[in-house]
């Protein structure tokens, strides 16, 4: 059992080189131990910015009105996702701005059943594994996607900081609202993730400690967390000095909190997102070196991703590029870890819940 100081005392060990390498290699060896060296790939598509949220940090918060709209059609959808599955990435995670009306449900709801019988192969048996992160939704709404196919969930609480919530959300939006939300996707029966945004204004080390003492208590499947990184069309855009020049320092947080969540939860899922490698190149390596196990390739094409900007700084990610493909995995087995090729690379942790009343896991 870990308490809140054991939490801090391993976060705020970023702060020393010696222990920040310590808690590395601990959190590595409980990597291993407890699920094993393999990553997990999830082809990220991003089918469309449109929000109906005013998130005071995020890029395309509804009044950002610069922001180019889009939405992918379900054809072109579909076809990044058997394009994903040819690339053996066995899941892909479909992410979008915040929509809750009955056009979207339906749009969304039928695209994952079209995923879901078009890539069925010798490969993948039961086509691809598919987690969803369209924010909060009634009961009802989460239910069809899950009947329609998806059978992840990410919806990141952002913090559990009653305040700082409060401080970042317009007052439409509340903390308990989304826990709420998590509390349906779990009776559901989805593989549930949350997460947070490491760095915000005026979070501290308990803060981020109470957070991953949330993800112990909640029982959670699979997490999805970064660094906070501003973007200047925001009301957070405030901050957005004092972010740049603690960067280096917000990165190490992350990394910190990847490690530590790792220790306290040891079967679960971790992300290692973007936002890391937006401060440094290398910085998805370094979240699997510190305890992720999973990596989003982007497969959102060329045109539309740059108006997917949730935060400045974004890097490109021509990942679909065979050679970029080759030089992730390339630098994937360097660390002594292998790319998971089909298979859907569920939460063991869920499975250990469910065990013993669903019998052996479905899928690949
Ligand atoms: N609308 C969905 C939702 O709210 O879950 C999914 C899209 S939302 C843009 C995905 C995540 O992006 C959010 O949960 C938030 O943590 C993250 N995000 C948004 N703006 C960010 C920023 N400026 N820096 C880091 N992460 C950010």
């Amino acid at each position: 059992m870990h308490t809140l100081d054991d939490i801090v005392a391993l976060l705020q060990s970023c702060e020393n080189e010696e222990q920040f390498a310590r808690l590395q290699e601990e959190a590595l060896a409980t990597t291993l131990r407890e699920i094993g060296p393999e990553v997990h790939f999830r082809g990220l598509i991003e089918f469309s910015n449109i929000c109906s949220r005013d998130c005071f940090y995020c890029g395309i918060r509804k009044s950002n009105k610069k922001v180019e709209r889009y939405c992918l059609s379900a054809e072109e959808i579909i076809e990044l996702a058997e394009w994903s599955a040819k690339q053996g990435y066995g899941s892909i995670a479909l992410q979008s701005g915040e929509r809750s009306d009955p056009a979207f449900i339906d749009f969304v709801e039928e695209t994952l059943r079209q995923i879901k019988s078009k890539t069925r192969s010798a490969a993948l048996l039961n086509g691809l594994g598919i987690t969803l992160c369209v924010g909060e939704q009634t009961k009802e709404t989460f239910q069809r996607f899950f009947d329609a196919g998806a059978h992840r969930y990410l919806l990141r609480i952002e913090t559990t900081s009653p305040s700082l919530f409060r401080q970042i959300h317009p007052s439409k939006q509340s903390l308990q609202t989304r826990l709420r939300s998590l509390e349906y996707l779990k009776e559901i029966g989805y593989q549930t993730g949350t997460g947070v945004m490491i760095g915000l204004p005026g979070q501290t080390y308990e803060d981020l400690a109470r957070d991953i003492l949330f993800f112990k208590e909640f029982d959670i499947d699979m997490i999805g967390m970064g660094p906070y990184l501003s973007h200047h069309d925001t009301p957070m855009s405030l901050y957005a000095e004092e972010n740049q020049k603690n960067r280096l320092h917000i990165f190490k947080k992350s990394l910190a909190m990847i490690a530590a969540t790792r220790i306290v939860c040891p079967k679960i899922n971790i992300a290692a997102t973007t936002a890391l490698q937006t401060i440094d190149p290398a910085g998805r390596i370094d979240g699997l070196r510190f305890g992720a196990n999973v990596l989003m390739p982007q497969t959102t094409p060329p045109g539309f991703r740059r108006n997917y900007l949730l935060y400045e700084g974004k890097p490109a990610m021509d990942e679909n590029a065979e050679e970029t493909r080759l030089a992730l995995e390339r630098e994937i087995n360097e660390i002594g870890r292998q790319v998971s090729k089909n298979r859907w690379g569920d939460s063991l942790r869920f499975y250990e819940k469910v065990r013993s009343a669903s019998g052996s896991p479905p899928g690949k």
